[in-house]
């Protein structure tokens, strides 16, 4: 088929005049010889008003030898590719765009002009600098939590072993002068002061989870699982529970071994803890999706009502009294802290009664 030059000429001129970003040309002197619509948009100006004037209108004082040196690297020859900066539209509007500009040559390879176009990034700009802003916010809510769990734990700690030492050191003095009531009410003293103790080291652990600089390696999933079951073997074995996985199916990904083995060992100590009648039955499984793995533990103890789902990751979130179930309510806000810092996500699905399996996946990262 053949094309007609004329018709090639106005097919570019429609596509100029129809594009979103500003394309303007100017001499060498940087006078704009032409100004599309996009440029009406973007900077204010009509085509009448900004042909023949100089670009230097819609520069920003703060930039001042910014165009001078484009216009340089235009006489040299140079290309200016994506150059994010700031100009200033007719109303004084400063506008941020992202600007390639190219020589222009005349039909004997003299370099004549330049062409430019400039794409509004306001809005990016605006999207990135609230997305830094609450990146900010996020890194020093973090660290306060730190400091306020490394605080507590050192300057509550004390008291509390005060009291601790206290009620030990009166129940062994006048503990006999007592009479059943008050004993108990001095154990009671002393156990919320053991569990509130518990408490604030978990705390701490949590807090030591967000920390942003967790090193990460590549690590193999089957070690981390024998790793966590050995920590917990004492318990499986009193109450003869069967956990079952296949290690050849674990697979190997980037990550934190510590953090890793912390997560599994809370899921399977939850998985024994909250256990029905039937003797206690754990399956890990992995399997591949397409860009990260999905792990499941899947437990048959006593289950958990859709309603307390979601809750149940929630720092110092329980269901049970402490006589009930020992525990803080530490445990799950810790695997999702340490699944997040992984870059993954973490569930359950269950039914009361009817067991309960926790999901979470890990990103599979290429070549680990
Ligand atoms: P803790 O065990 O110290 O209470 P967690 O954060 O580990 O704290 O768990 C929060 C709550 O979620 C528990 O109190 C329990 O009610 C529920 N839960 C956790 N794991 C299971 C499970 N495998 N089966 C049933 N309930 C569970």
């Amino acid at each position: 088929m053949q094309i007609d030059i004329a018709d090639l000429d106005s097919l570019l001129a429609a596509i100029v005049e129809s594009s979103d970003d500003a394309i303007i040309s100017k001499d060498l002197d940087g006078v704009i010889t032409s100004w599309n619509k996009g440029a009406e948009n973007i900077f204010g100006y009509t085509a009448a008003e900004a042909i023949g004037r100089p670009i230097a209108m819609i520069a920003v004082p703060e930039r001042g030898d910014e165009m001078p040196r484009i216009l340089e690297s235009i006489r040299q020859g140079k290309r200016v590719d994506h150059y994010e900066t700031v100009r200033r539209a007719k109303d004084g509007r400063r506008v941020n765009i992202s600007l390639t500009v190219s020589p222009v040559r005349d039909g004997v390879g003299r370099i004549v002009g330049a062409s430019k176009i400039a794409r509004d990034i306001t809005e990016k700009k605006m999207t990135e600098e609230a997305l830094r802003k609450q990146a900010d916010r996020l890194v020093r809510a973090n660290a306060d939590l730190q400091q306020f769990a490394y605080i507590t734990s050192h300057d509550l700690q004390e008291p509390l072993r005060t009291i601790s030492a206290c009620t030990g050191m009166f129940l062994a003095k006048s503990g006999d002068k007592l009479d059943q009531d008050e004993r108990q009410l001095m154990e009671y003293v002393s156990e919320a002061a053991q569990r509130l103790s518990t408490m604030i080291n978990d705390l701490l652990t949590y807090a030591r989870t967000l920390d942003e600089d967790l090193l990460f390696a590549p690590v193999n999933v089957g070690e981390v699982v024998e790793w966590a079951l050995n920590n917990l073997h004492l318990s499986i074995q009193s109450i003869d529970a069967v956990i079952s996985y296949d290690p050849q199916s674990l697979p190997t990904i980037r990550g934190n071994k510590v953090a890793l083995v912390q997560l599994f060992q809370n899921l399977v100590s939850n998985a024994l803890k909250y256990r029905g009648a039937a003797t206690p039955v754990v399956h890990i499984v992995a399997t591949r999706r397409e860009t990260d793995w999905l792990f499941a533990v899947k437990d048959n103890g006593i289950g958990i009502a859709p309603a307390y789902q979601k809750l149940i990751f929630t720092l110092f979130q329980r269901l049970h009294a402490s006589h009930e179930y020992p525990g803080t309510g530490i445990g799950l806000a810790l695997c999702r802290s340490i699944v997040q810092a992984h870059g993954g996500d973490i569930w359950v699905e269950s039914a009361e009664g009817a067991g309960a399996t926790f999901f979470f996946n890990l990103p599979a990262g290429e070549g680990v």
